[in-house]
């Protein structure tokens, strides 16, 4: 997929042109569009790459992997966690990452806020939506949505829910998630202005559905393989 001699920067630049192309087709500004960059399995050179390339944060979807880059990564770049999180590792990850994208269930949310209350730190999150309502997948089904924002309103006050994130069914034709994409954007409209969402951040899109993502809305991509190649083996 990749000739040896091109580099992150290159690849950067190419991602960031279909996004332009993406956001014109859509009539909106590329200003609105930020970059995670998911180097799950990758070492924390590859991290640091990233960080000096300006990426607008790095995604990981492991804590574990995490406490063992981070210290090795210098700089300032914000860290989002984008895999689920257990309760019995959540003060770990509070130490790891300055946003949380993957905020699915009550009782993860009110571990979150427990620990959080006692250092009065407040915490950006998303909402991860299961979009596709498919068993397997993490997140709060759509029609569970506002009784979860509901909740995070009244008991998880140190929690900031500045909006919704999705992984829709895999598919590889990539304008079958479009359905998918408008959807969360649809939950996000709804219910920030029903005042249950701090802001209107939308995390969708990743290798090979981004545009599309794009086109439909997304604030934040997670890219992965497009920009690092494929993942090595755990
Ligand atoms: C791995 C991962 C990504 C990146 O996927 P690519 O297809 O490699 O871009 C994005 N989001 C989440 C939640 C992931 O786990």
């Amino acid at each position: 997929m990749y000739s040896a001699n091109d580099t992150l920067a290159g690849r950067l630049a190419w991602v960031r042109e279909r996004i332009a192309v993406a956001c014109r087709r859509a009539g909106r500004s590329e200003q609105g569009v930020r970059i995670c960059a998911v180097t799950k399995t990758h070492p924390a050179a590859t991290v640091a790459l990233a960080v000096g390339a300006a990426i607008d944060a790095i995604g990981e979807n492991r804590v574990q992997e995490a406490a063992a880059k981070r210290p090795q990564v210098a700089g300032t770049v914000p860290w989002h966690l984008v895999g689920p999180l257990q309760r019995n590792k959540a003060r770990l990850a509070l130490e790891l990452f300055d946003l949380m994208e993957t905020v699915g269930r009550e009782e993860l949310a009110d571990r979150l806020e427990s620990l959080l209350a006692t250092h009065e730190r407040i915490l950006p999150v998303f909402v991860e939506v299961n979009v596709g309502g498919e068993a397997q997948k993490h997140g709060v089904e759509p029609e569970g949505l506002e009784a979860l924002l509901e909740h995070l309103r009244l008991r998880c006050p140190h929690l900031e829910v500045q909006g919704l994130m999705t992984v829709p069914p895999w598919d590889p034709q990539p304008e079958r998630s479009r359905p998918h994409f408008a959807a969360l954007r649809g939950l996000c409209e709804r219910f920030h202005t029903a005042g249950l969402l701090a802001g209107r951040e939308l995390s969708m899109g990743m290798t090979d559905d981004f545009d599309v993502a794009v086109e439909e809305g997304a604030t934040w991509v997670r890219l992965g393989r497009v920009l690092f190649g494929e993942r090595r083996s755990t």
